[in-house]
């Protein structure tokens, strides 16, 4: 029998950055995705999901998908919080480079309490999540997959990909990342970090970036 999900999103920051909570719908068992900013927007979320939160899982650290973690673990939502260990340069300087761009309310968050890795299995409750290691918009990138869904953070979007010219991101390591994707069965369903929900049938057949990947080619 599959598992029937209950999964909503917010867009969050002034870089829309889409916060995800997932769960089972049968015992409620869910989880964040990325802390984004807009604590209160988050928990509005939460909230109308009915879902018991048992761990912020982060898809990466930039500072639009890291920027709540801080007020969360200061008692709004005190959860475990993952990450990819390859992502601490990034989750180390969400602050400083909120304050190089001029930016504020994205303080910087407290150390992570789990790290994970290609191919872990991560279970809470009821629900299961493999974690995929997706190097290359940053360079601990991760997706959460479970069931037909895929939890993809800046890796992937509808008819484009992440940008490589942030600080340590590389795009080789993303058209790598980009291919280690495509293995995934082109019904799963792709839930980015920003912009509209695609499959990764959608983005085999109509995305530049991809096909570009696919046929062995990369770009800039
Ligand atoms: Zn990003
Ligand atoms: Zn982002």
């Amino acid at each position: 029998m599959t598992q029937e999900l209950i999964i909503d999103s917010t867009p969050v920051s002034p870089f829309e950055m889409n916060a995800y909570v997932c769960g089972d719908a049968a015992t409620k068992d869910g989880v964040l995705i990325d802390a984004g900013a807009d604590p209160d927007k988050l928990l509005h979320m939460i909230e109308r999901s009915g879902l018991t939160i048992h761990a912020i899982l982060q898809t990466h650290a930039h500072l639009d998908h890291a920027g709540a973690i801080k007020p969360l673990k200061d008692g709004l939502l005190d959860r475990p919080v993952y990450v990819h260990k390859e992502e601490m340069p990034i989750y180390n300087n969400v602050a400083r480079s909120a304050q190089m761009y001029g930016l504020g309310g994205f303080p910087q968050p407290p150390a992570p309490d789990h790290f994970v890795e290609d191919g872990q299995i991560l279970t809470f409750g009821s629900l299961s999540f493999r974690v995929l290691f997706l190097p290359g918009h940053t360079p601990g990138g991760v997706a959460y997959i479970t069931g037909n869904h895929i939890f993809v953070g800046d890796t992937l979007f509808m008819g484009s990909v992440g940008r490589t010219d942030l600080p340590l991101g590389d795009t080789p390591t993303l058209v790598q990342s980009l291919l280690k994707l495509m293995n995934e069965e082109d019904h799963m369903r792709v839930h980015p970090g920003h912009g509209p929900e695609t499959s990764i049938g959608r983005e085999r057949q109509t995305n530049p970036f991809v096909q570009a990947a696919l046929r062995g080619q990369t770009w800039m």
